[in-house]
């Protein structure tokens, strides 16, 4: 199993630190230590270097003028500062250390703030971003700000270095470019980068110079989702990159959620069709054959009337479940409709996908589901096809008459396509 992390806080007031510990704990899944000046956070640090971020009072009994956040960003933990004062100066000097952010603490809004803050940098480790500018000082810069975020960072001279990272980490889901750089420049690089990534897919920022007004909106035209003057602060160009990686996670959530059945978790019909699309045209069936199967449950009328229709539902989600463990990642299951399922099985021979749909026939029929004092008890007919088959559309027309094949010979049995 996975260790919690840890979150540091240091902050004298105690009502405070405890109502931001008791916050992270319902809220994050991280755990929390707090220490209440310079002093004992020295004292936990000594026992622990592992801390996700730390969260630093600059106002402490023993530690009055922000000495915590030297201390704390010299171990390089990640660091959000606290404050009660806001004023320019305060944050020039707060962000000009290597701290990630910092929070205004009179305000609830703002401490609440700090909780997405988290989880945003939880989340951003998994992506990887790129910066792609011909000056190594924006470069650099960039690279700094983007990795205090925690994501992964490359950091690429030119465009054909850029589409080179591209073409080796083809899950890069952001890059931020230049525009003037030689051999390929922002235009050029954003072009080819559309040819193959959507906006949805990959993100792209440019950074252009306040007096080239019209080359931020040419950028906007040819596929760019935002752009960033020259010079920016570090706070602008954290809220416009986060901005973006959450755009493209909304769009995810609601792609996910319109291509997977409500009731069970698995794909739904739509997605069934569209992934097999997308399969066809990437493989030869004769040189990687699939098979597949229609699942229909016997008598689930039966069991309706019994139980009742939430029962029911819960049958249709066992199901789901057996078939999801019975299965390698790369077959796809989907829910057609009521108790009727489709799989598809990659790259298997038709011996080896009858051997697997009659043992799973087996398994379904010895499953026992406990509801109450109940054992409810279900079977399944599975109808089967092979890729030999002339067409997809005929393919799935076998696999419906097999089917119907095993409902009219009693049930409970697997019916092959001829
Ligand atoms: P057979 O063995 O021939 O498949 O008979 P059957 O009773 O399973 O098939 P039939 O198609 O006659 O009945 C399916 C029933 O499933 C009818 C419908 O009310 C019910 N049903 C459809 N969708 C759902 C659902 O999402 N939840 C529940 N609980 N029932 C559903
Ligand atoms: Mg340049
Ligand atoms: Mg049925």
């Amino acid at each position: 199993m996975q260790e919690i992390e840890k979150i540091l806080i240091v902050e004298d007031n105690k009502a405070l630190s405890k109502l931001i510990a008791k916050k992270i704990g319902a809220q994050i899944n991280f755990e929390v230590d707090i220490a209440h000046s310079f002093g004992e956070a020295q004292n936990l640090l000594s026992q622990n270097k592992d801390y996700f971020v730390a969260l630093l009072d600059l106002n402490l009994p023993d530690a009055p003028n922000g000495e915590i956040v030297k201390y704390v960003t010299s171990k390089k933990i990640p660091s959000i500062v606290l404050t009660g004062n806001i004023d320019a100066k305060v944050r020039e000097e707060i962000m000009s250390q290597d701290v990630i952010d910092y929070v205004f603490k009179g305000n609830m809004d703002d401490v609440n703030y700090i909780f997405g803050l988290i989880e945003r940098l939880s989340k951003n480790r998994q992506y990887k971003v790129m910066v792609v500018d011909d000056s190594i000082v924006t470069r650099n810069e960039v690279k700094k700000i983007l990795q205090e975020q925690m994501f992964q960072v490359f950091a690429a001279a030119h465009g054909e270095e850029a589409l080179s990272y591209l073409s080796e980490h083809k899950d890069i889901r952001l890059i931020l470019t230049d525009y003037h750089m030689p051999v390929i420049d922002g235009f050029e690089l954003s072009k080819k980068v559309r040819e193959i990534y959507s906006k949805t897919d990959l993100s792209i920022i440019a950074m252009t110079a306040v007096s080239e007004e019209l080359i931020s909106s040419r950028f906007l035209k040819i596929g760019a989702n935002d752009f960033i003057n020259k010079p920016f602060t570090k706070e602008e160009l954290v809220c416009r990159v986060n901005n973006s990686i959450e755009t493209l996670e909304y769009i995810e959530a609601i792609s996910d959620m319109a291509n997977t059945d409500f009731l069970t978790g698995v794909s739904n019909r739509r997605y069934f069709f569209k992934f097999v699309e997308n399969f066809l045209q990437e493989v030869d069936p004769h040189k990687n054959p699939f098979a597949i199967a229609m699942l229909d449950i016997d008598d689930f009328k039966k069991i309706n009337d019994t139980y009742g229709h939430d029962v029911g539902d819960i049958v249709i989600k066992k199901l789901a479940q057996i078939l999801k463990e019975n299965t390698k990642g790369s077959d796809l299951i989907a829910r057609f409709g009521g108790e009727e399922f489709c799989l598809f099985l990659k790259d298997v021979s038709k011996e080896q996908a009858v051997e697997f749909f009659v043992k799973l026939r087996a398994k379904i029929a010895q499953s026992i589901l406990d509801i109450d004092t109940k054992k409810i008890h279900f079977t399944v007919s599975i109808g089967v096809a092979f890729s030999d088959e002339e067409s997809f559309e005929e393919m799935l027309n076998q696999a419906d008459m097999a089917l119907y094949g095993a409902k009219k010979n009693g049930k409970n049995r697997v019916e092959i396509a001829e």
